[in-house]
């Protein structure tokens, strides 16, 4: 059961209204371009000027969803233009926590519009405290939802009133995480748990050739009969003539050290650490990435000739590795 005094306190709060939290830069077509690149819109209305004129609008349209995007507060956290409120509207979280909830986590967001936004204009969010849920168990853990509403207008010239463009609903769950099952004693006498297995690769129709060619002792790439280009990771289509049909050539199994990774954390069973994975360019011309056997880390070198070497794991997967050897 939730502290009295904590919903009292919650219940009170409920309703209350921060101030403005201002734009850095008005909405502009830069940011709408990037914002259109990452996301893969391509409507030209965004990014077109004379495409949203002959569409009726004086400049390029923002995208809706990037409503949230012009009053961000960019790399620095809390870091708000000049003019914009010190207030966190998220407060209540902050009452909610020394009652023993210390998790938090956001659950759903909605955006309304109430109308285009334009490049030019200068937008600011004022927030309210939509609502506090009663105490409510999920699998999560114990705790209440909170929802916070942000109010987005367009400055206007001086003397009118600022237009209101949309809105933005943010819910989070504060809670006390559940607690997890103790891990069981183990029965003396019992086995221990056995060991982890290597994950076993995604095989398909276009992959099976490769990993046949393992279990044989064989690097086998992918040829385009098309073209004769060698591809790999291997692929239904030539990417360089478009041909579908295809056989399979035998590496060498000689090659160099592209370049390469060092994992040391988190150690996760079975590999050992530091485990050293190269990105390993083949005479044949084509890469692959690959576990490094036989050398310390701190002797790998950029451009070391490797060979191919084959290793059975698990009883049930052989896979590539590459051992250095002379130059
Ligand atoms: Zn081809």
């Amino acid at each position: 059961m939730a502290d009295q005094e904590l919903i009292e306190k919650v219940r009170a709060m409920v309703g209350r209204e921060y101030g403005r939290v201002y734009a850095w830069d008005k909405v502009n077509a830069p940011m709408i371009r990037h914002w259109c690149e990452v996301m893969g819109v391509s409507n030209p209305l965004y990014t077109d000027p004379a495409f949203a004129r002959d569409a009726g609008f004086a400049d390029v349209v923002a995208p809706p969803a990037m409503l949230q995007v012009w009053c961000m507060a960019g790399l620095d956290m809390e870091n708000y233009p000049p003019g914009s409120t010190d207030e966190n509207n998220f407060e209540v979280l902050k009452v909610i926590e020394p009652y023993g909830y210390p998790a938090v986590v956001a659950v759903n967001s909605d955006l309304y519009f109430d109308r285009h936004i334009l490049a030019g204009e200068r937008l600011y969010f004022t927030s309210k405290v939509d609502s506090v849920s009663d105490e409510k168990t999920t699998p999560l853990g114990t705790g209440f939802f909170v929802t916070v509403l942000m109010a987005y207008f367009s400055e206007t010239a001086e003397g009118k009133p600022d237009e209101p463009v949309g809105k933005q609903l943010f819910r989070v769950f504060k809670f006390k995480p559940a607690q997890r099952p103790k891990a069981e004693e183990k029965p003396a006498g019992k086995a221990e748990k056995p060991a982890a297995k290597r994950p076993l690769p995604g095989i398909s129709d276009d992959t099976r050739f490769f990993w046949e060619g393992c279990e044989a002792g064989k690097l086998l790439i992918q040829r385009c009969t098309g073209c004769q280009t060698l591809r790999h990771p291997p692929a239904p289509v030539c990417a360089k003539c478009h041909a579908f049909d295809w056989d399979t050539v035998e590496a060498s199994g000689k090659a160099e050290l592209y370049s390469f990774v060092v994992m040391h954390y988190p150690e996760v069973p079975p590999f050992d650490y530091p485990n050293p994975i190269g990105l390993i360019e083949l005479d044949e011309g084509v890469r692959l990435i690959a576990g490094l056997v036989g050398i310390e880390r701190d002797e790998l070198k950029i451009g070391q000739r490797l060979q191919v070497e084959f290793e059975r794991f698990d009883d049930q997967q052989t896979l590539p590795q590459f051992r250095p050897v002379a130059e």
